[in-house]
């Protein structure tokens, strides 16, 4: 009999310890199953982090990318830094055109006003003739040797107190800007010497002085390029619109007196600036004028003279 129980009991102890075995297989697969799952699920959420990250800082190199190159090719008037554009950007606190802000600044302090003067002069010597500034508004007028008025150039004239003539626009302020002058200074009278010359009036005298050289034995073309030496071709001249003003003797003397003083400090709030001032030479392209002042209008004047630039670099800054 215990033979046979013994035979009958085999099969249960090879079931139970086969079920023991499985048990201890699973225990075991599962003890290392965890950790790498565990493993797996933060390498992949690592992964992922990593790609995020990576995309978004192509996106960011992309937009200052797109900075620096609005920055390098339109912003370039952001370098005057004294200039009415620091109001503009000053004035934003979001601190996304913050960051545009500021991407503006360093790129544009890397510009040198050398460049700038260069790019100016480099304008200016674009072939004689050429009119560009029909679009603008009168008293912002360019008029030099390479922005020349049309013949039909025709400003609405008013006479000046002192039996001058200028333009309409400004007739007004220069008076003011006289007597204010004459009232504040001491030595001596301020006095408009030369003011309106129209385009017909310009012409006369230009073909007269081309005339006076031909008679002497030049050839036309000699003689033109003469009397322009002495008589501003027709349309050339800030006279012929009606906005600048010649004041006393046309001499550099007037620089010692102290209405020349007084000018330099007062005349932007009467809308004038100095045309042609003697540091800006080399982008006016005319010598020191201390006694040449043209009307700008006062805000255009205030802008001009405490940044110390010449009318070219207004427009130049201004994209005009
Ligand atoms: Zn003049």
């Amino acid at each position: 009999m215990d033979n046979n129980t013994n035979n009958e009991n085999k099969p249960v102890q090879h079931n139970k310890r086969r079920t023991y075995i499985l048990i201890v297989v699973a225990v075991v697969l599962i003890l290392l199953l965890v950790p790498t799952i565990i493993v797996a699920c933060n390498y992949y959420n690592n992964h992922k982090d990593d790609k995020a990250n990576s995309s978004s800082s192509m996106l960011s190199s992309e937009i200052s990318d797109d900075i620096s190159a609005v920055t390098s090719t339109d912003m370039q008037p952001a370098e005057l830094s004294s200039d009415p554009l620091a109001a503009v950007e000053g004035s934003s606190q979001d601190g996304a055109l913050s960051e545009v802000q500021s991407s503006q600044k360093t790129s544009s302090q890397q510009n040198s006003g050398y460049e700038i003067t260069a790019e100016i002069t480099a304008n200016v010597t674009n072939p004689i003739g050429e009119y560009v500034s029909a679009e603008e508004s009168q008293q912002l007028q360019l008029v030099n040797l390479f922005n020349v008025l049309p013949a039909d150039f025709d400003p609405e004239i008013t006479t000046l107190n002192g039996g001058k003539e200028f333009a309409s626009i400004a007739a007004d302020a220069l008076d003011e800007m006289i007597d204010a002058c004459n009232a504040e200074c001491g030595d001596g009278k301020l006095w408009a010497q030369s003011t309106y010359r129209s385009y017909t009036k310009q012409v006369k005298l230009y073909n007269d002085e081309v005339n006076k050289w031909k008679n002497k034995g030049m050839s036309d073309s000699e003689a033109k390029a003469k009397a322009a030496t002495v008589v501003a071709v027709p349309g050339t001249s800030e006279h012929n619109t009606g906005l600048a003003c010649d004041f006393n003797t046309i001499t550099e003397s007037f620089a010692d007196t102290k209405m020349y003083d007084w000018l330099i400090e007062h005349c932007a709030e009467y809308g004038f600036i100095e045309r042609f001032p003697r540091d800006k030479q080399d982008i006016t392209g005319i010598t020191w004028e201390p006694w040449h002042y043209r009307y700008v209008g006062v805000e255009v004047a205030q802008t001009i003279m405490q940044n110390g630039w010449c009318l070219e670099e207004y427009h130049y800054y201004n994209n005009l």
